[in-house]
């Protein structure tokens, strides 16, 4: 009997779509940061057995890739400014909500403690 054995590591990604509006200054661009969750896990048969990291949560520009990483508060703050965003696009939130919106998710920012992150390759 011929048995294989499927494994591997690939990264697996939850994004949460356009959530923040802002300048990317390594692309020169005004544009919405996209919000994503991601982790490399080991896969058996394609099914993930054990994570082999900690999971990177960040912003990343939704046309050069570059981004900042969130930490759990951030990242909770940004789910929900993520869901207004797509409110406001959809008009079912007022200008003036969505700036009181966008304050309360930059409250959680501390812009010196956020690092750059590279492109990440999972794209
Ligand atoms: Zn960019």
């Amino acid at each position: 009997m011929l048995l294989f054995i499927i494994f591997g590591w690939p990264r697996r990604s939850k994004e949460y779509g356009e959530t923040y509006p802002g300048h990317c200054s390594h692309c020169d661009n005004d544009q919405y940061y996209e919000l994503r969750k991601s982790r490399r896990w080991l896969t058996l048969y394609f099914l993930p057995l054990l994570p082999l990291e900690r999971a990177t949560r960040g912003l990343f520009c939704s046309i050069c890739g570059t981004g900042f990483e969130l930490d759990r508060t951030q990242f909770k703050a940004a789910k929900s400014l993520s869901k207004s965003t797509t409110a406001f696009a959809e008009g079912d939130l007022s200008e003036r909500e969505y700036g009181r919106e966008l304050e309360t998710f930059e409250a959680t920012l501390d812009i010196s403690g956020t690092t750059n992150t590279e492109r990440s390759d999972d794209v």
